[in-house]
């Protein structure tokens, strides 16, 4: 099963203290929630911060978001498990229909709901929203984990 991610709201949140920075900090349980789901998930990115098929800016961010340690390497090769994907104009352009899926996003465009619509697959996005409830993916794991 593919699970295609996204990073703002749904692995990183405005929150907190960096709230007042205007800055993004990770979602709380993120390492596990990132271990978790790659043992169990072919990953692959859907997030406007690369639509390009490079994911050296994502992994930017969140080297910043979770700063300087052992934590910001731990959660990046992880990261490095995660596959870029390419689209132009709307992240659904991106995900493979011919194979099964899920979708972890806070907020996707409706040009992305139209497509799954169309395909039938609107049971595949899973909503999150870390910006309201931290800690969402402790959550999402309990869900998708009896989803099997
Ligand atoms: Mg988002």
């Amino acid at each position: 099963m593919r699970l295609y991610l996204d990073v703002d709201g749904t692995l990183l949140r405005r929150g907190g203290h960096a709230r007042l920075r205007g800055d993004l900090a990770p979602a709380l349980n993120l390492r596990p929630f990132l271990q978790w789901a790659t043992d169990r998930y072919d990953c692959a990115w859907l997030t406007s911060r690369n639509r390009d098929g490079n994911d050296d800016a994502i992994r930017t961010i969140f080297r910043h978001a979770i700063g300087p340690g052992d934590e910001a390497d731990a959660v990046d090769s992880l990261l490095a498990r995660i596959r870029p994907t390419r689209w132009d104009e709307y992240k659904a352009q991106a995900i493979d229909f011919t194979t099964p899926f899920l979708w972890l996003d806070d907020a996707p465009e409706e040009e992305s709901l139209a497509r799954l619509t169309q395909h039938g697959t609107m049971a595949s996005w899973v909503p999150i929203a870390v910006d309201q409830q931290p800690d969402d993916l402790r959550r999402v794991m309990k869900v998708l984990g009896k989803r099997g």
